[in-house]
């Protein structure tokens, strides 16, 4: 067969996750689903907020069905961006409007039309680990090369590695904060400091090195005093890549936009190119009817006290039984360090008590699993037993 390798390779082979995600559907025929803990996959588990229900039901009431349907333009309505950077200045204070906002079919491909637009010849993209796995797909999928640097102990970046890493390839950081798959949260000084470094870097080099912010968790984190720093306020050269997917708990609608910050160099070309690059790959007009849900509901959130209650117990839980875990500010993903050197080994002596973690190998961080605790409050509360278990088996200590 005549095919593209890569994407064959891409297309036959699926990714932990979802391999573990269709594991646990399997044993839940087997077993009974009640008797699985998945904690594989970051679907949302708390229903949209009604408003977007009842956003739907009135757009189909009201609005004539051929101007409902129809193409919007190809970066998407103007009355839908208008309205959305008008909650941006008012939410953030961010100096933007509707033209330096295009709608898209959510973060993935806020993403890969991002990288798309921006890549010339020979460009590395920078990210810290541990990183959404899929980074790798989007950034080698645009010709480019994703060069990934270790973060500190505290899953903070390691400045000294990006100084080091930053050379002419670099094209752009890519950061995502609140983090899958840590939870962990980029607070304002570390931002001020990825900005300075990046404006040094950029003099030095005599070209922009652009922050690429992905943002689908911006509004998911649970305590007062976490603020998620707006990125186009400290750094010109950036771009936000949103998503609605978490924060109205609507994945499968596929919506997010991508913002140009209009501070950036030659910003306005900057934002032709992004038109240039969903036309090239054929991401022209995002879902006519979700835009319109989106912008009628952008700011709000799905109910997010289940997930901060899931973290709390799950947290205290992992870490009365004696696991090591990384506080999770954000986001709904818990960081645990593995009990042994192997993190697939861990995995599967958890899966003897039906506990199914993901490796975190393949988010660039060895000697962890992610914990997905976007699931029922009852699953946590009948999980913790077993991981006590679990963690009995490794000899660890209950600090309970
Ligand atoms: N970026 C991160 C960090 C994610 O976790 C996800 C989805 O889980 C995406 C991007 C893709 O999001 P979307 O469903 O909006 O394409």
């Amino acid at each position: 067969m005549m095919l593209n390798q890569k994407m064959y390779e891409l297309g036959s082979k699926r990714s932990v996750i979802r391999e573990i995600f269709e594991y646990a559907k399997k044993r839940g025929e087997e077993i009974g689903r009640e008797n699985v803990f998945d904690f594989s996959i970051g679907n949302p588990s708390v229903p949209a907020p009604e408003q977007v229900n009842q956003t739907i039901k009135q757009l189909v009431d009201e609005t004539p069905s051929v101007a409902l349907h129809g193409y919007t333009s190809a970066q998407g309505d103007k009355g839908v961006r208008e309205q959305i950077a008008g909650n941006l200045r008012r939410r953030f204070g961010a100096q933007v409007s509707g033209d330096d906002l295009y709608m898209t079919c959510g973060a993935a491909a806020s993403l890969t039309i991002t990288f798309h637009a921006l890549k010339e010849d020979g460009d590395e993209f920078i990210t810290f680990a541990p990183y959404f796995t899929e980074y790798k797909v989007f950034v080698e999928g645009a010709g480019a090369k994703l060069v990934a640097l270790s973060s500190d102990k505290n899953l903070q970046p390691d400045f000294s590695a990006l100084e080091q890493a930053i050379t002419p390839r670099t094209k752009g950081l890519l950061i995502n904060s609140p983090n899958n798959p840590s939870g962990v949260v980029y607070g304002e000084n570390t931002v001020k400091k990825l900005a300075e470094v990046l404006t040094r870097k950029s003099q030095e080099y005599g070209k922009p090195i652009f922050l690429i912010s992905d943002e689908p968790y911006r509004e998911l984190v649970y305590d007062k005093q976490t603020v998620v720093p707006f990125i186009t306020n400290y750094y010109p050269n950036s771009i936000v890549c949103y998503s609605y997917s978490k924060s109205l708990s609507a994945p499968g609608e596929r919506i997010g936009y991508i913002l140009v910050n209009p501070q950036a160099e030659n910003a306005k070309a900057v934002y032709a190119a992004v038109c240039g690059a969903g036309r090239s790959l054929g991401y022209v007009c995002a879902p006519a009817l979700f835009q319109r849900v989106a912008a009628a509901c952008d700011g709000l959130t799905a109910d997010l006290s289940v997930y901060k209650r899931n973290r709390d117990l799950l947290y205290e839980g992992l870490t009365a039984c004696g696991f090591e875990c990384v506080y999770p500010d954000g986001a709904f993903y818990l960081f645990m360090k593995s009990a042994e050197g192997d993190a697939y080994a861990f995995c599967e002596r958890a899966k003897k008590y039906e506990l199914l973690l993901v490796p975190a190998d393949d988010f660039g961080c060895k000697g962890y699993v992610r914990i997905a605790y976007c699931v029922q409050t009852q699953t946590i509360e009948r999980a913790l037993p077993l991981f006590a278990k679990l963690a009995k088996e490794y000899g660890l200590t209950n600090k309970s």
